[in-house]
This record gives C-alpha cells, structure tokens and sequence, in this order.
C-alpha cells in the first residue's frame, strides 16, 4: 500500500486538485472528478484519506502553511502515511468554539499545552491533530487562539474513545497534559488561529456531504491502517465485506423503494406519497452539490452549510421514512435484521450528523450571515477580554 500510494502521489494523481510535488496536479475540481471516475472504473484502491488528513488539514495547510510546512505535512498526507484527527470540540466549547479553554503557553521553542478536548473523530487512529488552544488570555475570545499542529503520539497525550449508543466507538475525548508541539508546528500566526480555524471549518461542512466514488477500493491511511498491508489483503478484504447498503448515512432511493416492497408499504398512499418526497428530495440535494461544487464553494458565501445543511436534513429524512416502513424491526440488529442492522445502526448515528460540523442551528446562522447578508447574532462578549468571561468548563473557578 505503501508504494501504491506513493506512485499515486509522484503521479499527481492521489489528490488532483492540490499542487505540484505534494500529491497533485493544480487541477479544477470538475477534471479533479474526471481523475477519481477513471480511477473508480479502474477499481483500484482509493487515494488516501486519512481519516480528516486530506479533507481538513490538507486544505488547511496548503491555505495557511509556510513552503516548508506544506513540504512537511502535506506530501506525507498524499502518500497515506498518516492519519489525522480535528482537537477543536471542548466540553465547554461546541457551537461556540471561540471560547475554548485549553492552554497553550510558549517554552523557549516549544509550545506546552493543557486541557480537554471532546468528539475527536478517530483521535484513537490518528499521529496528527488539528488544535486550537487560548494563547493570550488578554484579548477577546476570537482574537487570543492559536492553530497548532500536534504529535499525537506523546507522553503528555492521552487519547480515550467513547462508546456510541449503536455500539461504535467512532470518536474519543482527548487529554492534554503539558503535551509538547514544536514552535514551527504553529499553523498562521501567534493568536490568529480562529481564521486559520476558519479554513478548516469551511472545509468541514463541504467534505461532510461528499461521497465516495463508485467503484474505489477505500482503504486507511496511517500505520494503524493499512500502510503495511499488501495491496492484494486490501482488495481481498473489500471483496469479502458486505458493501454497505446505507452510503453516507441515508438509505438511497431506490433502496428505499425496495424496503417499502419487501414490508409490503408500497401500495400505501401516504408512504407514497413519502417516498416520493424522498426521491425528490435526493435528487435536488445532488444537483446543488454539483453546482457548489462547479463553483467551487462561491455560490452563495455559505456553500458548505447549505451542503451540510441539506446532508442532515436527507439522513433525519431517510432514518424517518426508512423506520417507518419496517416498523418495530427497526430495533433490531444483527444478520436477520432489515439491512443486516445496518438501518438500526446508522438510524440510531443519525442524529449525529445534525450536530458534527457545527450544527444544523448554526448552519442557518452561517446561511443568513454570510449567504443572505442578514445582521449577525447579536453577541455581547465580542470585545470582552477573554480572562473576565464566564464560558467553559475548564476553567480555575468552573464548578
Ligand atoms: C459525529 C460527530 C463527530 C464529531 N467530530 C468532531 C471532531 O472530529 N473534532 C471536534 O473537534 N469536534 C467534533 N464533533 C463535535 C461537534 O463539532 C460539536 O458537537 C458541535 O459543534 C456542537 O457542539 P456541542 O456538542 O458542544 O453543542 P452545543 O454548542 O452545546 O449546542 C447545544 C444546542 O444549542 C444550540 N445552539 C448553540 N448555540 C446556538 C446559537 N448561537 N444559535 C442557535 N442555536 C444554538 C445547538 O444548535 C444545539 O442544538 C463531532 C460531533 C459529532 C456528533
């Protein structure tokens, strides 16, 4: 896999859209598509991902990195050798990110940093994070952040997944305990991390309603993926799961017709009439994430939360329908369930998808700021230096 990925990456082909010597080949995003199609008809295995390496911290660091951080972190990335996870969330600090709490304080060339972070998607697979922590307790929440790029496989990291109400232990809490980052590992400037933040974000809600394309073998990038395997273990292994029936969350159409004939609903004139609002509904949705994507995120000042926005809504809309079509066999998993339980399993994840990325109330608030131009939310601690808010649960005198 190793070798594999690096031939995709010197060919420019693992993430076409990126530069020149670090994986890709400065293409359009609508040629970019073209590369990934012929790969999926190829039937190869995909070009790396890992985990969030190439949606949010590639786009991160090829818009905010120095040559030589672009050199250090990006071309690793393209060639699937590591995995990286997002440190923003907080338990104190979700939708109002700004206020986060956890500590980074300067030591000669390092930065040592203290605090707790929370939903770090694959932060158990991951040798790199994406942080934000306070740097300057003296200015106002937005303006006292900086964006750090963290090693985390290191004494002062402890990393603890947490277990899902569908069984899966997809995200963890993170602990940093006077953990290390180099002085270069700071991504922008000192106490300019919310508009580095900003990138990544952005990138967030767009890659949040992507799909994979047809066809691709997906394999993990990092040495807790794939990285040692054999080509040959990764193509056996994909042939020998069950494909998933339910991509991105939500049951596609067609598969949802099929579910109303095999529970005997699709005579019914109300579940009809439902499904076909669903297809409508999926249909629409893709053609405004092809037109966003053509514009390449300049449609409407707030693309990415529109994408996202309509990504949620479909998977609430699909778990809904979906339920209620097989009834009180939606509770059950294992082999004889509908779908193999994979509809329980993804159901009961659904209402993640409203929050991960920010979520759906937030996305509205983005939409009528930045897409509609309204009159931002009214905040009275915009200009309030950090040190006298009462935010967060990390702090000296939180109780
Ligand atoms: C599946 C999943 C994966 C995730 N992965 C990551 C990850 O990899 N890295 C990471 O850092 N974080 C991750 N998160 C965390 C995610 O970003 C937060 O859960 C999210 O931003 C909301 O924050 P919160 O949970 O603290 O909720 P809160 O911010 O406490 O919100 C609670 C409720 O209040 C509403 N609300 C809050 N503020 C406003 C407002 N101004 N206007 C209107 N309504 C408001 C919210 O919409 C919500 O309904 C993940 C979450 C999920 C579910």
């Amino acid at each position: 896999m190793r070798e594999w990925w690096r031939r995709l990456a010197e060919a420019g082909l693992a993430h076409p859209t990126w530069p020149v010597g670090v994986g890709g080949r400065g293409l359009g995003s609508s040629r970019a598509r073209i590369v990934t199609e012929e790969l999926g008809r190829a039937g190869v295995v995909a070009p790396p991902t890992g985990h969030l390496a190439a949606g949010l911290a590639a786009p991160t660091i090829l818009a905010h990195g120095t040559p030589e951080q672009i050199d250090r972190y990006v071309g690793p990335i393209a060639r699937g050798e590591v995995a990286w996870c997002q440190l923003f969330s907080e338990p104190g600090s979700g939708s109002d990110l700004a206020s986060v709490a956890t500590r980074a304080v300067r030591d000669g060339d390092e930065w040592v940093v203290t605090g707790q972070k929370v939903w770090n998607s694959a932060a158990d697979l991951s040798q790199l994070g994406m942080l934000i922590a306070r740097t300057d307790l003296d200015a106002p929440k937005h303006r006292g952040i900086t964006y750090l790029l963290v090693d985390m496989d290191q004494p002062g990291v402890e990393v603890r997944p947490l277990r899902q109400m569908n069984g899966q232990s997809a995200f963890c809490e993170v602990f940093l305990t006077e953990a290390r980052v180099r002085g270069d590992a700071v991504l922008g400037e000192v106490n300019d991390g919310w508009r580095v933040a900003q990138t990544t974000l952005a990138a967030e809600r767009g890659s949040l309603s992507g799909r994979a394309a047809p066809g691709l073998v997906q394999a993990l990038s990092g040495p807790k993926g794939d990285l040692d395997r054999t080509v040959g273990e990764v193509i056996d292994r994909a042939g020998r799961a069950r494909r998933s029936r339910i991509p991105a969350g939500a049951v596609p159409a067609r598969t949802m017709f099929e579910l109303a004939r095999e529970h005997g609903v699709s005579g019914d004139p109300v579940t009809r009439q439902q499904l076909g609002r669903y297809y409508s509904q999926t249909r629409v949705d893709a053609w405004t994430g092809r037109r966003i994507a053509a514009a390449r995120g300049r449609l409407t000042g707030a693309d990415g939360s529109l994408a996202k926005l309509a990504t949620s809504r479909i998977c609430q809309l699909s778990r809904d329908l979906s339920f209620s079509i097989v009834g009180a066999a939606a509770m059950l998993d294992g082999g004889d369930a509908p779908l193999e339980g994979e509809l329980h399993r993804v159901g009961l994840a659904s209402p993640g998808n409203r929050l991960g990325g920010g979520t759906d109330e937030i996305q509205r608030n983005v939409i009528g700021e930045r897409g509609l131009g309204l009159p931002r939310e009214p905040s009275a601690d915009r200009d309030v230096p950090y040190r006298e808010l009462r935010v967060g649960t990390q702090r000296p005198d939180a109780g």
